[in-house]
């Protein structure tokens, strides 16, 4: 058995198929899922990301970070394959196909500063879930488990990302684990968010994300309650039309090449993609 092959047989997750690393055969394999996977993508990708620019050497979750020249690829190839980029309501309208939305969790500076220019230029709005009663601080609810926290815009910067055509949703006004609150308080994070960036910046807020991807039924309830129209897990998946729009799969975006649908896709159909592999590669 060849290598190419092997390597797929003994792929297990994203690890070892990022493993592949970056020597010409290995980039047009992953060239060739990226492809495939964009050409025939079955639902609508919701992408999450968090800090955008360079991995620190010291960052102990990697998977918090998203490179600009990752993300500008990504974007890219989003656009090449005909994917319009929509807000999060937008994506299970049953008219709707070749959609994605672009989401930005916590409300990081380099979201502003190095990512935003970047989508405004390409035509691409996205959405940011920002922490009101955070602002122009840092991560400190990941005290102790974030090794480079970030600093989160302020207000004036928000304003900026509006400007730029960006949206705006909520993130709760602390960041908690909702689960572990009373109803009233979990109620007062989830309305007092909503509240406190509709006064702060004069628009209506209808979207939202559960901190840390944590929800149960009665978190849903209230978010549905406090007016909000979408609600955004970490639950990883692409969004079909008819979905629960409080219940939104996303898929994280870090720094690797490829997005996690792409080997969901292969992992699904392994003997299709050996197939696929062994024609495009060892035939010639
Ligand atoms: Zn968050």
């Amino acid at each position: 058995m060849n290598r190419t092959c092997s390597l797929l047989q003994t792929d297990k997750g994203s690890a070892s198929l990022y493993g592949f690393g970056r020597s010409g055969l290995n980039m047009r394999i992953v060239t060739l899922f990226e492809e495939q996977a964009f050409a025939s993508a079955n639902g609508n990708p919701f992408l999450m990301m968090h800090k955008v620019g360079d991995l620190p050497k010291d960052a102990n979750r990697p998977q918090l970070y998203v490179s600009a020249p990752s993300l500008r690829r990504l974007l890219v190839k989003f656009r090449r394959h005909g994917f319009q980029a929509v807000l999060p309501s937008a994506l299970t309208t049953g008219n709707l196909s070749k959609c994605f939305a672009v989401s930005f969790d916590d409300g990081y500076e380099t979201t502003l500063t190095i990512a935003a220019p970047m989508m405004t230029e390409m035509g691409i709005s996205a959405i940011n879930y920002l922490v009101p009663d955070r602002f122009g601080q840092t991560n400190i609810w990941d005290r102790g488990r974030d090794s480079t926290p970030g600093r989160l815009m302020d207000r004036g910067q928000v304003k900026e990302w509006l400007a730029l055509g960006h949206e705006i949703g909520a993130h709760t006004l602390t960041h908690p684990d909702l689960r572990s609150l009373s109803l009233s308080e979990a109620r007062e994070e989830i309305v007092g968010s909503k509240k406190k960036l509709e006064d702060w910046f004069g628009r209506e807020v209808r979207h939202f994300a559960f901190p840390y991807g944590y929800y149960d039924n009665s978190i849903v309830e209230l978010v549905l309650d406090a007016g909000l129209t979408t609600a955004a897990t970490t639950v990883p998946g692409l969004v079909q039309a008819g979905d629960d729009p409080f219940r939104l799969k996303r898929y994280n975006v870090d720094g690797k090449s490829i997005v996690q649908w792409v080997r969901d896709d292969l992992l699904k159909q392994p003997r299709l993609w050996q197939a696929k592999v062994r024609r495009t590669f060892m035939q010639r």
